[in-house]
């Protein structure tokens, strides 16, 4: 038996973070994807944990070599899933969640349509432009960067089956939402 892959997909802003956060306190036998990524390092983040930082030049050796299995750019920016992480986990029996922007998630399902995504959506645009200020990691320009790449990404929630909206204070409902969704996913699995 092998684990399965869980996608959860949705604009910058969103809160995928901080939800997952919730997600992994009440689940077990789940493990995060880290990615890397030619983004700059946020104060607080941590190499290893929140992303392999890696140059444009060791990103694209990365594609060469064939060891991402989904990459995308974003704003700027190089994203990538490492394949033989995955690889381990799922063979190990570990659900994995990989959180990751629109274009990489539909790379995972043309090569993987067995995988459980979720599209997780602010409740509204300009919510995502509050928590983008509020979390003041970019500048005002890249903030109105993401959120107008936002704007094409919710254009394609209906390629993803599962929807959940992160509604204003409602981290708890959300997490317990997604974990029900992995729950059904789960026993659906074992059948
Ligand atoms: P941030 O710079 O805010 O950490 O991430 C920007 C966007 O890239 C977010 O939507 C995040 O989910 C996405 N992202 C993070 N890792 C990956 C990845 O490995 N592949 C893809 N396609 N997107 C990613």
């Amino acid at each position: 038996m092998a684990g399965n892959l869980i996608v959860i997909v949705g604009p910058s802003g969103v809160g995928k973070g901080t939800v997952l956060k919730k997600v992994f306190q009440d689940l077990d036998n789940l493990v995060f994807s880290v990615s890397a990524t030619t983004r700059p390092k946020r104060a607080g983040e941590i190499e290893g944990i929140n992303y392999f930082f890696k140059s444009k030049q060791e990103f694209k050796q990365m594609i060469e070599k064939g060891e991402l299995i989904e990459w995308a750019e974003f704003v700027g920016n190089f994203y990538g899933t490492p394949k033989k992480y995955i690889e381990d986990q799922v063979k190990a029996n570990k659900d994995i969640i990989l959180e990751i922007e629109v274009e990489g998630a539909k790379q995972i399902k043309q090569i993987l349509p067995n995988a459980l995504f979720i599209f997780l959506a602010p409740p509204s645009i300009e919510v995502l432009y509050k928590r983008l200020k509020e979390r003041s990691t970019e500048s005002e320009e890249k903030i109105l960067a993401r959120v107008e790449k936002s704007k094409q990404e919710l254009q394609e929630i209906n390629q993803f089956e599962n929807l959940v909206i992160n509604e204003e204070g409602k981290i708890e409902e959300t997490a317990q939402s997604i974990i029900q969704i992995i729950q059904a996913h789960r026993s659906q699995n074992k059948l």
